[in-house]
Parts: C-alpha cells; structure tokens; sequence
C-alpha cells in the first residue's frame, strides 16, 4: 500500500506540469477527502480535479508513470468504502459533469462522469426523457459513481439497475489503454482482435475468462434483482451478448477509469399512483411481498417500518408524510405508473380488490397527488439520515445495510437477520427498504470505538454473509461491495468464482494500482475504521455547550455520516458555498471531514496543528454561517457554531483580520456613532466618501465594491426614549417587547417604526428597552466569544423586569431571534435567564399569528409577494407563522427556494467575499427579484437579504413584512414599486461635501480607534 506520508512531489509537479486542472496535495484537500460515505477512512496522496476528461485521462497517465494508484471519485457517497484510499482522487464532479449529446429516438444519451442523477434528468426533461435508476441520493451522486458501484434505487423495480441500463462506455486502463465497451458480438470480437493491440489482448483475456468459468458463472451468480455483489463476470456470457461494459459497470473503480458513458434513457411517465398498505410488523409487511407481485407490477414497491417512524415521530421530520400513512406498523408504498390518472388508479385499485383489501380499509390510503407521493417517497428515502443519529444519542452504522434476497424469502430472512442482531446484542435497527425486489436497508448500532465492538462488528458480519448465502442471496443489494463486503465474498460465490473475479483484476490492472483493496484482494472488513479502537481525539475545552452531543466537540463533528446532501446543487438552502465553488472542502461535509481531522484522533492526520489549522480556517472561510446546515442536513451537523468556536481558538492571543473588528464590534460601532449629534452623518459622509471610504474599507477589511450601510439619523431607542412615552407595565397581559436589533435600531429604524405600528393595531402594548442591549450576533459569526457570552449577560441584566414578568419579547431581525433560540442556550448553558430569554422570544409573525387577540386581522394587501426567507429563520425559527400571515393579509406569496442571499451578515462584506457573495445570490435570489412582476411586493426580513438586493442591480428594494404591513395600515402601497413610499436613509451629497475634510479626519480617528482596539482584544480575548 502507498503510504501517504511519503514524498510525493515529484508526482505532483509532473501532475501540475501536465495536467490541465487543479492539482491539490496540501494537508485541507487530503484531509477533506479522507473519508467518504462509509466507516472508512485513507488520507490520500492527493487530489487532482481534471478540467476536461482529456485532463483526468493524463492525470492517470502520469500516475501510472510514478506507480501511485488512482481513485475516481463522483459525489463520495459510496457505503462500503470503495471511495476512499491513499491514492491520488480524481474529482470528476467540478468540471467534466457535461451532457453531450441526446438521441431522442434512439433513446440514448452520452455524459461525462461527473454529471449529478437530478442535474442530468432534468436536462433530459426536455426531450420527454430519463435515467431510470434513482438512488436516494439522486440530487447528488454522479453517473461515473452511478457505473461504479451499479447503483439502483426504488425504481430499479422499473428500470433495472445501473448495468440494465448502460449502452456503452469510454474507458481507460491503468496502463493507458482507451477503448469504447459494450455488447460485443462475434463479427464485432473478431474485429477488435484482428485490430491488435490493448483491447484484443483484453477481449480475447475476457473471452478466455468466461469461456473457463461458464458452469461456475452461470451456476454462481444468485437469480435475484438485486445482486451487486462481486463482477457482473455474468454480463460476458454469450447469452447475456460479451457485454464488456456492462462487465465493467459496479467494479467500483478497481478496473477502468470511466471517461464517458452511452446511456439508455426510459420515458418519463405521465401519470402516478401511491397505494400504501399498513401491516402489523415488518415481518408481516416481507410476507405479503410475494403475493402482491403474483396480482401486480408496480414500479417502485418500498417499505418503512415502525421503527423509523418513531424516528421520524421524535426527530420532527417528515410529520406531514407519516400523517398520511394509514393504519399500521409497518407499510407497504406501492407505486404505479400509467399514461394517465386512470390507468395508474385503475392498477392500484385492480391490486387492492385482488388482495382483498378495500380503499376504505383504514389500513390503506391510495393517493394520485404526485405532490402528496413525493413526500411519502421522500420520507422514505430519508431512511439512512433519520437512523444515522436517533435522538436517544445511540449511534448507528453502515456495514450490513443493503443485503438482498429473493422476494419470496424475505420474511423469513428478515426473522433470521433480526435472531442474529439479538445474539449480538444490537438493538432497535430499523428495517425498511426496496422489499419488491427483496433488499432491505438497516444501520446496526455496532460498537466501533472500542477492541470488543470491533471484533464483534467483524464476526457479525461473517455470520450475516453466511446467512444471506443460505438463502441465495447477495451480500451487497445497491451499495456495493469496497471494502465492507470484498473480504467477505468468498461466502457468497465460493473460491473459485472470487479467484475468477482475480483474473478479471489482472487482466485490466496486473499491478492492482485502481482502487487497490476493494472488491478483490480486499483490505480487512474492520481495518482502515474511520473510529476504531485506536482512535484517540485530543479532548478539547469548548465555548459552546453542545448539550444533544455529550457536551463534546468531537461528537459534534462526528455527526457527519457523509450521506453529502450539503452537495446539491437546488433547493433548500445547504451549502451555498459548495453550490458556488463546486469544491468538497466548501461542502458542510468537506469542513466537518477537515475538524474530524483536527481532532488528530489517528496518527496520519494530514491536520496536525489543532486549533491553528491554517487549513481547516481556509474551509471555514467561506463558510456563509448560514445555519442551511443544521436544518438542511439529515443529522443537524451545525458548521457555524462550529466555526464560531473554531475562529475563537484559531485566534485566541492573536491579533485577527480586521474585519472582525470592523464587522464584528458593529453594535460598539454604531453606539459610538450615537455619542454626538450629527456623527451618524458624518459617519456616512465618510464610509461613502471616495478616497476616504476606500481607504476606511481598507483599514477594516471590507470589499471596495461593497456600500457601507447607511446610518440613520437617528436610532429607534433615540426615537422611543424622546418620544415614546412612559413603558407599559412589563406584567400588563398586553405588554410585548420590541427588540432593537442593531440593525433594525441603528440602521433601519422605520422596521422598527413599523412593527409598533403592526403591534399597536393588534392590540399590544409596545415596549422598548431604554439602554443598549445586544444579542451578540456580530461577535458569534467573528468567533469572539468570550465577548458574545459578556454581551449577552449585560443585555440579560437589562432585559431582567420583562424576563421576570415573563413578558413575549418580539425580534425583527431572524439572525438575531435566532441567537436567543439557539446560540445563546448553547454559550450560555445552565443560566436562567438566558433560558427564560430563549423561551420568551417569538418571531414578529408568531406574536400577531398566535397571540393576537381574537378577532384582529391584519390590513389586506391582496397582491403577490416574492418573498425571501432568512437562511437563520429557515434553520431555527421556522416560517410558518409568516406563511400565516401572509395568507391572512391577502398575499399571494412566492416563497423562493432558493437558499441563501450570499450575503450573510458579515461574510458579503469582508474581503475575498465579494465574488462568491454575488455568486450566490445570483444563483437564485436577485434573478427571482428581477422577475417580481412591478405591482408585486419584494420582501425579505432579514437586513443582509435586503442590503443584497438593494445593492445588486435589480432596480427593487425589499421590505421587512412589517413595513408592508404598515404602509397598508396607512394606505402607502402604490401599484407600482410599493416599496417606494417606504423611508430607507439616503446619502445626502450637500453634507457628504461639506464634511469631507472632516470625514477624512474621523476616518483616521477611527482607523487609530481599532488599531488600539486590536490590540487590547487580542490580549482579552480569552476563553
Ligand atoms: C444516504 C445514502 C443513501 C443511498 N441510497 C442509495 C440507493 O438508494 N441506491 C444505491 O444504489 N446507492 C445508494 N447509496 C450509495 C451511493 O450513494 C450510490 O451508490 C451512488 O450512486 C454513488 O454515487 P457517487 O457519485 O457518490 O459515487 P462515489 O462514491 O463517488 O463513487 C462510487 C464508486 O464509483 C467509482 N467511480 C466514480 N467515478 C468513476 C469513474 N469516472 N470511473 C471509474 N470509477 C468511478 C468510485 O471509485 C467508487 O468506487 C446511498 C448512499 C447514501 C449515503
Ligand atoms: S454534513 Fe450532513 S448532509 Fe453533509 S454529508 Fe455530512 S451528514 Fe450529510
Ligand atoms: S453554515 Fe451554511 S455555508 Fe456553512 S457549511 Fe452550513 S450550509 Fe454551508
């Protein structure tokens, strides 16, 4: 085996010479690449990222040169660790994902390898067309993954698996030899073997190969629908037409290097129906498997057990999809597709009177609401995410989670499977899975951390190989074999059958160089464990609590299990920056990959300087802190606390790039800009001024392209405490307390201004704290946390009457809301008031939709919305009381998926953001701004999402709902542009000249301010 410690750089200067692409050997893309879906982990030697197939055909010219062994590499989501190994990885995702040609009579398509399953059909949607097979992670995983691992999917029911559907493909052996594969005839064979050369010696090996292991391939290989276990040597018997592609298709990249693939598409249908049959136990659900078959052939036939409903149940995911299940433990969904709505019902209803079971039965719902089938499908597909972590803290783990048989034995396989995790002692595994065609899914609690749990991970799987054996079945129905399976399929199809499949490795790769260690002379099934006994993280003190992970950093990041959702491309809003950069190390899971790496747990980790890691801080960089993560991912991995907490130690007794101080002492900022009358304007005369605003963005590390923020001229508590009044009494039922966020206070007061207004209408009385008060935002996304817990405990102290009285406390701005729901209980875990804050705070649209009294509406603005939902909201508060409200006030809402404004607080702002921030939002949200129709409302409660789309070139401006509200109150909406009665402050270019010289003079001043600042924080800044 090459070890990756070795001196590779004569490799990789050959590969930077050479190759057209990025050629990556530093410690963050090793360390980001280490590991990929599965229990496995090899650092590699480095990662290339090919330009253009041509480049990555180089790529492995020049390795074969050096002799390093290659690894091809899709979306990273295999199971059995077959994508990861100390090899150089080629990432064809970034750049070689292109779909070149389609013939729509034929059927066909041509691809590169890294094009993603979703990315790829909806390309085709256009010529009626798609890829059948669909695995759960379709909107992710990659075509040259798809072939590698003869991957499948609930509609392999359908279409078959991967191999059924493959034409041809463009290949490239180790030693340089490139050829297009597939079926091969006689006429076709003799062709190729009278051209000479790498193919005829290959073909006639192959021929050969066969021709010896006839009896044994055709007695050896199980006659089920789901056996991906081992080569398909199947696919070269003459019966099956010396099919040499579809022989090479589920080799997992031990073989050939894929350069393109020839497709066969099936026709997207245009009618569906979902049947779901409710059983007693899964077991009872396997039973009725063979018998609904007999009566029926469905396209998908699927099953969930009650186990993962109460997954589901505890963890809040998927609530809708499981109130429509009918009466049961377990179910069976049962799909049917038709020309139209009648004919998919009229099978449905065919199976059900052939079963006997009424469609009134409370044990069956049948439903042709495609929208309504998505969801439960989703549910089910959502399987892996929703065991991975159950919420009693117990882990679970892949290794024996996609075994198969025959339809007809899965009952009493399942029985079996579930007497041998009682003998071991693993408890509570889901079952669910493809029950149609006889795979089941389950991730067993194995213990990896420790001697015991490792052996008897090992024995289990032995013991689980012999019995799926014994009932014909394979040991691997969809993932594959890698390394969890290759030791064991000598179980499976005997010695003679796996000494064949070694000929076919010698054949293609005589120096096991492609993937070595996988599927064949296989590297231990307990060895290379990405935990194991042996792992020892350094114990780290931490700021935040981490209260659902043992209060432990490591576990935290441990939460990754690499399912690499943070990897689509649409919907949702995880990961802005993957979308963006197309880059594994600026995935949620490429920078959970990298702190798993710093916790230096295993002695070859790429990351050795712990808290100071310059590599996991580049990662972490372009992280947005959007929090997209904690709720877009299946196991709420949270990367930005994580990088919250990172940038703390990263920093700790160092001086910090200046956008910390800038962006970061914001609230500070503003208040100093409130010490004298006219400073705000001053303030902005300067930051706008050219010469001095340049050099002031230099100083604090802002973009030169980005406009500072107006000050208002006066801040809403200025406003409040001059003239708002005595305070309602804190215990008065009708009390609220407006929160006066820094934004909403200092720079766009008449949110604030407009919220009163909203509230007062509803009948609330509105109070607002009379000192400064902070919920320490900026501090937490720089890292200064010492500084955010001081913050937040003065801002307690001055909130203490209303937190006694238990009075609500209404936040404006979501990032800010969302620190009292989520960060603050994490900074500050066990303090009372904290807990109280966290418990009294609500959005402004769950006061008005929840606790309005009866009888109050809102003011109808009976027009359409595009509306932009904060990425904090998304992930913490949740945004169905706006939907409310917005329904209620006659809004015909647009409410965009499309993720993240690429703003994000300070991230859009500070220097090297710029480019990407923009990126971002143009992937999604200012062209949705663009197409708002003139009459039609922008609005977006969070200031970044404003500022973006106020300072990109849209020619709207966006209002926080509460400024809609009450404009329609006062009857200010025109029809064109609403928002253009809005107040927003502006620059006024008489005091912008006026006061230049003496901007210039402040800018210093404040530019001497924070290098004294710098300098003083950085010896506080202490944990
Ligand atoms: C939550 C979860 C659910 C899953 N559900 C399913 C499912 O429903 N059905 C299913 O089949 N699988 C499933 N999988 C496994 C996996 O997602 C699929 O097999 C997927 O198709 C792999 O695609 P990928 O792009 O991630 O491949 P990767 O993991 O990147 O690669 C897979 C294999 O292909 C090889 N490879 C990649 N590109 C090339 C190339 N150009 N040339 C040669 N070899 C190449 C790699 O070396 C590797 O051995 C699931 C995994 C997870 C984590
Ligand atoms: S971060 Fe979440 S979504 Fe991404 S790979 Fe890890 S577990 Fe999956
Ligand atoms: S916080 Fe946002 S940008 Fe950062 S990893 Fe999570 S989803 Fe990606």
């Amino acid at each position: 085996m090459s070890d990756p410690q070795e001196d590779h750089s004569g490799l990789e200067r050959a590969l930077r010479a050479e190759v057209d692409g990025e050629v990556r050997f530093d410690a963050g893309s090793r360390g980001a690449y280490a590991t990929d879906g599965s229990n496995y982990r090899q650092v590699p030697i480095g990662v290339v990222v090919p330009r253009t197939v041509e480049a990555g055909a180089a790529a492995v010219a020049v390795c074969a040169r050096f002799g390093a062994p290659v690894l091809s590499r899709g979306g990273g989501t295999s199971l059995g660790g077959q994508c990861t190994n100390t090899a150089v990885v080629l990432d064809w995702t970034k750049y070689c994902n292109r779909l070149l040609s389609v013939d729509r009579e034929a059927r066909t398509c041509v691809v590169e390898p890294g094009i993603v399953l979703d990315e790829l059909n909806r390309q085709l949607a256009a010529y009626g067309l798609k890829f059948g097979p669909k695995p759960s992670t379709h909107s992710h995983c990659a075509l040259g993954g798809m072939i590698g691992n003869n991957s499948c999917g609930a509609s392999a029911q359908a279409y078959g698996k991967t191999v059924d559907n493959i034409r041809s493909l463009d290949v490239l052996t180790y030693d340089g030899a490139r050829f297009r594969a597939g079926a091969t005839d006689d006429e076709e064979f003799e062709r190729i073997v009278a051209a000479g050369g790498p193919q005829a010696r290959l073909y006639q090996g192959l021929r050969d190969l066969a021709g010896r292991h006839l009896a044994e391939i055709r007695r050896g290989y199980p006659k089920i629908p789901r056996r991906v276990s081992g080569y398909n040597l199947d696919s070269l018997l003459p019966e099956n037409g010396f099919h040499v592609a579809r022989a090479l298709v589920g080799s997992e990249g031990t073989l050939v290097t894929v350069l393109r693939a020839e497709l066969e598409l099936v026709e997207v249908p245009a009618a569906e129906a979902l049947l779901v049959l409710g059983f007693d136990d899964i077991y009872a659900a396997a039973d009725a498997v063979p018998a609904l078959l007999e009566h029926a052939s469905p396209t998908q036939l699927e099953a969930v057990d009650g186990r993962m409903a109460q997954l589901m149940r505890e963890e809040h995911a998927h609530l809708d999809s499981l109130e429509r299940l009918p009466k049961g433990d377990s179910w069976l969904l049962v799909q049917f597709t038709g020309d139209s709505k009648e004919e998919a019902d009229a099978q449905a209803h065919a199976l059900l009177r052939a079963l006997g079971r009424e469609e009134d039965d409370p044990s069956v719902a049948l439903s042709d609401d495609p929208q309504r089938e998505q969801e439960m499908l989703r549910a089910r597909e959502a399987g892996l995410g929703v065991t991975a972590r159950p919420p009693d803290g117990s882990e679970t783990w892949e290794g024996w989670e996609d075994s198969a048989v025959a339809p007809e034995h899965l009952g009493d396989y399942l029985r079996d499977l579930e007497r041998l995790f009682d003998r071991y002692g693993y408890q509570q595994a889901s079952l669910y899975g493809h029950f149609g065609q006889g795979c089941v899914h389950t991730r067993i609690p194995f213990e990896l951390r420790e001697g015991k749990g490792v052996e008897a991970f090992r024995s289990f799987l032995f013991d689980a190989a012999d019995l799926v054996a014994s009932y014909g079945g394979s040991l691997s129905g969809e993932h594959g074999d890698g390394q969890a399976r290759g030791e064991l399929l000598p179980r499976m199809f005997g010695a003679r059958l796996v000494g064949a499949m070694g000929e076919l490795k010698a054949l293609f790769d005589p120096g096991n160089r492609m993937n070595p260690g996988k599927v064949v002379h296989p590297n231990p099934v307990d060895g290379n464990l990405r935990i194991g006994a042996d792992w020892r993280p350094e114990p780290l003190a931490t700021h935040f609590a981490y209260p659902d992970d043992d209060h432990d950093f490591g576990q935290a990041v441990l939460r990754c299990v690499g399912i690499g959702n943070c990897r689509t491309q649409r919907g949702g809003v995880m990961c802005p920056s993957y979308r963006a950069t197309g880059e594994e190390e600026h995935s949620t899971r490429g920078r959970a990959r990298l702190l798993f790496e710093m916790l230096d747990g295993h002695r070859d980790t790429p990351v050795t300087d712990g808290w100071r890691s310059t590599e996991v801080r580049d990662a972490l960089d372009l992280c947005l802190a959007c929090k997209g993560c904690r709720s877009d991912c299946p196991v709420g991995v949270d990367m930005a606390t994580y990088k919250a907490e990172f940038l703390a130690h990263h920093y700790e007794h160092r001086l910090r790039p200046p956008a910390h101080y800038a962006l970061g002492w914001l609230p500070l900022w503003a208040r100093l800009v409130r010490t004298a009358p006219g400073l705000p304007g001053l303030a902005n005369a300067a930051l706008r001024a050219p010469a001095v605003g340049r050099l002031g963005k230099l100083l604090a590390g802002i973009d030169p392209r980005r406009a500072a923020p107006l000050f208002a001229d006066r801040s809403f508590q200025e406003e409040r405490n001059a003239f708002g009044g005595p305070q309602p009494d804190p215990s008065d039922p009708r009390t609220v307390l407006l929160w006066p966020d820094t934004f909403s206070n200092h720079f766009h007061p008449h949110v604030a201004r407009a919220a009163v207004r909203v509230l007062e209408d509803a009948g609330f009385r509105v109070a607002v704290p009379d000192q400064p008060v902070c919920c320490g935002l900026t501090w937490i996304s720089t890292g200064q946390l010492a500084t955010a817990r001081r913050v937040l405990q003065r801002t307690t102290r001055v909130l203490r009457p209303w937190l006694e009285a238990g009075t609500p406390i209404i936040g404006l701005e979501p990032s800010c809301t969302a620190v009292f729901r989520a960060d603050a209980p994490e900074l500050l875990d066990g303090d009372q008031d904290i807990a109280r804050l966290a418990a009294q705070v609500r959005t402004f649209a769950e006061q008005l939709t929840g606790h309005a009294p009866d009888g109050w509406q809102p003011p109808r603005l009976d027009r359409a919305a595009t509306v932009q939902t904060h990425c904090h909201q998304h992930a913490v508060l949740g945004a169905d009381p706006d939907g409310e409200l917005l329904r209620r006030a006659g809004i015909d809402a647009d409410v965009l998926d499309e993720g993240c404004c690429g703003l994000a607080g300070n991230f859009g702002f500070e220097r090297g953001h710029y480019d990407l921030s923009l990126t971002i939002a143009e992937q999604g949200v200012l062209p949705a701004v663009r197409a708002t129709s003139p009459d039609a409302l922008v609005l977006a409660d969070g200031f970044s999402c404003r500022t973006q789309i106020d300072q990109a070139d849209t020619g709207r401006q966006a209002l926080h709902l509460a400024e809609a509200l009450a404009l329609a109150l006062d009857g200010l909406l025109p029809d064109d542009r609403p928002e253009r009665t809005a107040p927003r402050p502006r620059p006024d270019p008489a005091t912008a000249r006026r006061t230049a010289a003496t901007a210039a003079a402040a800018g210093l001043t404040v530019g001497a301010l924070l290098a004294a600042r710098h300098r003083r924080r950085a010896r506080k800044e202490t944990p």
